[in-house]
């Protein structure tokens, strides 16, 4: 078989996903699925859909392209801003977007009359983390601008927090969505469909029972389902599979050597200098993956073997009592970075499973 390959398993990823989406379900909220560290798989899409999510979330505009082209037709939601210079692609391939830019808005407007379309809006609010938002004393002039433009839906309010600062949703900042959603509504006579919460990092307070998640009805899902994690602890979640990805790499050396390097010392190929420890002689072998393929800092080794060190194509471990023949296969856990480089390197392929491998 091809190595190095991510191994995704089907079966898991639906656990996980049918799992969120009926625990969120009796706190009244859905789940919008996010692709983007799948670079917009439509296997995955299909698995999502089939285990209930309501809508595809992505990123990026071409893996949304990507699903359409697949032949899925499930509602879809750009997560990031538009471009300005892609609202056209934009307003073809994504039911609804986020914004925070009336000059975006503006011009998925001209895009969306352009195709006879109509194009749902989410305007997303700044609740401090210092990413994507609109500051909340200025929401409402930009709620009064979108409700003018032509071809464009005000499809709700929604919020990101964690991802830059690492803010904890909780009780207070949960609380002001949904002041702020609900006073839209009354000031402009509007309903709001979607009150999108956040992201996995939303989930404890989300399951909590004593929270009151008020009018928040919609969650942006990513790593949950995908590593069974949560973001601000990478906790496992209960009951959640944290297998559904594995990436296999391929011996390529395998030789007892020392341990301690000899000749003087400079900088590695990627600068750091590790301190070698003297344990004797040991096995030490060398996988054909490196960071060319995947972060190999976010690399969970296999029982009873340490990572050593990477450079661009070669992954370095101590065997401990492994025989790890010239030729056989390695298996690794991901984090989410090395996931997302391992899912966008051209180097690994990508095998999708329904069972478990025999190994
Ligand atoms: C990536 C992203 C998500 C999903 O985050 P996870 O932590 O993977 O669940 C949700 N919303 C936005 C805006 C994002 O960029």
């Amino acid at each position: 078989m091809t190595a190095p390959r991510l191994e995704v398993r089907l079966d898991h990823l639906g656990h996980n996903a049918a799992t969120l989406v009926g625990r969120l379900a009796r706190r009244g909220v859905a789940v919008t699925a996010v692709t983007k560290a799948t670079l917009g798989s439509p296997e995955i899409a299909r698995e999502l859909l089939r285990a209930g999510v309501s809508t595809i979330g992505d990123s990026r505009i071409e893996n949304l392209e990507r699903l359409r082209h697949a032949g899925i037709d499930a509602p879809t939601l750009l997560i990031r801003s538009p471009m300005i210079s892609q609202v056209d692609r934009v307003v073809a391939s994504a039911d609804v977007s986020c914004n925070t830019e009336i000059d975006v808005i503006d011009r998925l407007s001209l895009a969306a009359r352009g195709q006879r379309r109509r194009h749902g809006v989410i305007l997303m609010v700044e609740l401090g983390d210092l990413r994507e938002g609109i500051l909340p004393r200025d929401l409402d002039d930009v709620v009064r601008s979108t409700l003018s433009f032509p071809g464009i839906v005000l499809k709700g309010i929604g919020t990101n927090l964690a991802c830059q600062s690492g803010v904890v949703p909780d009780a207070v900042n949960m609380a002001e969505l949904s002041r702020l959603a609900a006073g839209i509504a009354e000031r402009f006579g509007i309903t709001m469909d979607v009150v999108s919460g956040g992201n996995s990092a939303n989930l404890d307070w989300a399951l909590d029972r004593g929270s009151d998640v008020g009018l928040v009805n919609d969650l942006r899902l990513g790593e949950s389902i995908l590593l069974g994690r949560e973001p601000l602890h990478r906790r496992a979640l209960d009951g959640l599979r944290t297998d559904v990805f594995t990436l296999v790499a391929e011996v390529i050396e395998s030789k007892v050597k020392p341990t301690v390097p000899w000749g003087s010392l400079g900088e590695t190929a990627f600068g750091a200098q590790p301190a070698a420890v003297d344990r004797g002689d040991r096995r030490r072998v060398i996988v054909a993956v490196g960071r060319q393929d995947v972060d190999p800092d976010g690399l969970v080794a296999p029982d009873g073997f340490r990572i050593l060190g990477a450079s661009s194509d070669h992954l370095v471990l101590d065997a401990g009592d492994h025989a790890a023949p010239v030729g056989s296969e390695l298996r690794f856990g991901l984090n989410y970075s090395a996931l997302v480089r391992a899912v966008t390197s051209p180097f690994v392929a990508t095998t999708m499973l329904r069972t478990p491998v025999l190994t």
